[in-house]
């Protein structure tokens, strides 16, 4: 009984432990992250992926071509969305890349 009462313990601090790295390591990332993308936002070298809100660097080259606008994707998967879209408003795009 005893073994497993000391396991549970174990467990438990081991548990805490990763919890607690884990809490700290996302926040901090988190916020340095967000800072990097806005001032890469505000220097035109990120945009917004139009389908699922990413943002992916302006030198990607999963990108559709609209006239003078260029749409970035972070997947063809999203760039695929987005073209189907536009077809199913009766649009067509030819994808750069
Ligand atoms: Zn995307």
């Amino acid at each position: 009984m005893w073994k497993f009462l000391l396991l549970a313990v174990a467990g438990y601090l081991l548990y805490r432990l990763f919890a607690n790295d884990i809490a700290k390591k996302g926040k901090a990332s988190k916020t340095e992250d967000a800072e990097e993308t806005r001032r890469k936002v505000e220097a035109g070298e990120m945009v917004k992926d139009p389908v699922c809100g990413v943002y992916v660097s302006t030198e990607g080259n999963i990108s559709v071509r609209d006239g003078d606008k260029v749409y970035q994707f972070c997947s063809y998967d999203c760039r695929d969305k987005f073209l189907n879209q536009l077809k199913e408003g009766g649009r067509e795009l030819p994808p750069l890349g």
